[in-house]
């Protein structure tokens, strides 16, 4: 796509930071330097999100989330990670190219990615009935 912004990156028109690479997917740091070492895992060939993407190429991008994820935590002295992806402009996402987020984590790193809210009333048995595949 020749006004995406990751695809400009992939095919270096954009400077990055990339911390891995294959014949799929590239791996870079994430601009907004919101946490240390977050990392954003693409597919070299252009979808939306996980909605449209090629399985091949979905298959990939999980495999290098995997790697890179072991690398920082075998490898760098973090402890963890928590993986994230938004599809879909209500899920938060803002650049339409599929991408994985890895934020790598230390217990001491006072991050909440996962903030609990108040329990809503449900009943998952009707949940079940109605999203079951
Ligand atoms: P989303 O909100 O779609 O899940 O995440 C998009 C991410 O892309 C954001 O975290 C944002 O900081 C990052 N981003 C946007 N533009 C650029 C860029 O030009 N370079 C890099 N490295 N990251 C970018
Ligand atoms: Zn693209």
């Amino acid at each position: 796509m020749n006004d995406c912004i990751f695809c400009k990156i992939i095919k270096g028109e954009i400077p990055s930071y990339k911390i891995y690479e294959d014949e799929f997917v590239y791996a870079f740091l994430d601009i907004a330097c919101d946490s240390y070492g977050h990392t954003l895992v693409i597919p070299k060939k252009h979808c939306t999100n996980v909605l449209d993407v090629d399985q091949d190429y979905l298959v990939a991008c999980i495999k290098a989330v995997q790697k890179i994820s072991k690398h920082y935590v075998d490898d760098c002295g973090f402890e963890g990670v928590n993986i994230l992806n938004a599809s879909g402009k209500c899920a938060g996402q803002s650049v339409f190219h599929l991408h994985f987020h890895i934020v790598p984590r230390k217990s001491s790193d006072g991050m909440d990615l996962w903030p609990l809210k108040d329990k809503y009333q449900i009943d998952l048995a009707d949940v079940c009935k109605k999203l079951a595949l």
